[in-house]
């Protein structure tokens, strides 16, 4: 069976246990009935909504697109199957993941769920959301399993460049917490829009890519683009009759990482001749795990101290707008 490389269990559980542990997670990759339990398997796999031509093409694009990636992390390539993306209805959806998402990458069980009354029917959208989620499923991810545990009472540990407080701090605080959550979207996000060129390419996408751009739907687009201050080119859907839109997720976020991004290639040029090598360190570590550069680049930049205010940045748009605000008074300092 293949193993998972960019996979760790840390803490003082038994060998054996953890042992279970890798065994389980390595058998999602190929068996998705752990998603859910077997008694609500058969009704869910009757449920889903069938793959399409365009979703098929998404899901080998995304694993292709992310096996450079995994690559240039110097990790080995794994692939995530088709049968593990569920296009679920919306009741269905609504009982495993948060009522606002698009979609959700269960990354301890390799699968995503999507919700069909949110992405079906719009093929590029789909398409980038099937690679944002597959970037998910493929990043770093760790588990904690103490003395004494059994492998189903493991905790998450890592999941990309989220790390999540263990097990004994929980204890001794009584609640668990994570960094990073704000860092980790703003990254996969920036992944997504690099690959928008290319994944707008593939030949089942064209028609839906010549409809975005008739002369209405253009004029949809610009009016959103101005009102949200954000890129014509991040809207990836526009409705034909209403005024419902999708666009690239987390755009505040991403700003935020763009602009770090290119604080810090102006602090270590020498090292960095662009904004973009700067971001690969990101990426690189999202799927390797490693923080320590990217931990040495901010505070370089902004501050001893500032990779950790970075992590307290959350996915929503205030949370960004705060974090924006106080760096750049950081950086204001450190000049
Ligand atoms: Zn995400």
């Amino acid at each position: 069976m293949e193993k998972i490389p960019n996979f760790k269990i840390i803490g003082s559980g038994s060998e054996e246990e953890k042992a279970k542990v890798e065994d389980t997670l390595e058998k999602r990759l190929y068996d998705n009935r752990g998603f859910i339990s077997e008694r609500d398997i058969d009704r869910l796999k009757a449920l889903e909504y069938p793959k399409g031509d365009v979703e098929h093409a998404a899901i080998n694009f995304s694993n292709r697109y992310t096996s450079a990636l995994l690559e240039r992390a110097g990790i080995p390539n794994f692939d995530i199957l088709a049968n593990n993306y569920f296009i679920m209805p919306n009741d269905e959806y609504l009982k495993v993941a948060d009522p606002d998402s698009n979609a959700t990458a269960f990354t301890l069980r390799k699968v995503t769920a999507l919700n069909a009354l949110k992405v079906r029917s719009k093929p590029l959208f789909i398409a980038m959301v099937i690679l944002h989620e597959t970037t998910h499923l493929k990043s770093f991810l760790s588990v904690e399993l103490s003395e004494g545990e059994k492998a189903e009472d493991k905790s998450l540990f890592r999941d990309g460049v989220i790390v999540y407080s263990s097990e004994k701090k929980d204890e001794e605080a009584g609640f668990s917490h994570s960094h990073f959550k704000g860092l980790q979207e703003a990254i996969i996000a920036n992944l997504e829009k690099r690959a928008f060129s290319e994944m707008s390419k593939l030949p089942e996408l064209q028609d839906e890519i010549a409809r975005l751009n008739t002369p209405e739907i253009l004029e949809k687009r610009k009016k959103i683009s101005e009102k949200k201050k954000i890129p014509i080119e991040d809207i990836l859907w526009v409705s034909d009759t209403t005024e419902d839109y999708n666009w690239v997720a987390y755009p505040r976020t991403r700003f935020v990482l763009d602009y770090v991004c290119d604080e810090i290639q102006k602090e270590f040029s020498d090292e960095y001749k662009s904004s973009e090598e700067v971001f690969q360190e990101f990426s690189n570590a999202q799927f390797n795990g490693n923080l320590m550069t990217i931990a040495r680049l901010v505070d370089g930049a902004f501050g001893k101290g500032s990779f950790r205010i970075l992590g307290n940045m959350d996915t929503d748009a205030n949370s960004a707008a705060l974090c924006m605000e106080t760096l750049k008074k950081l950086r204001l300092q450190k000049a």
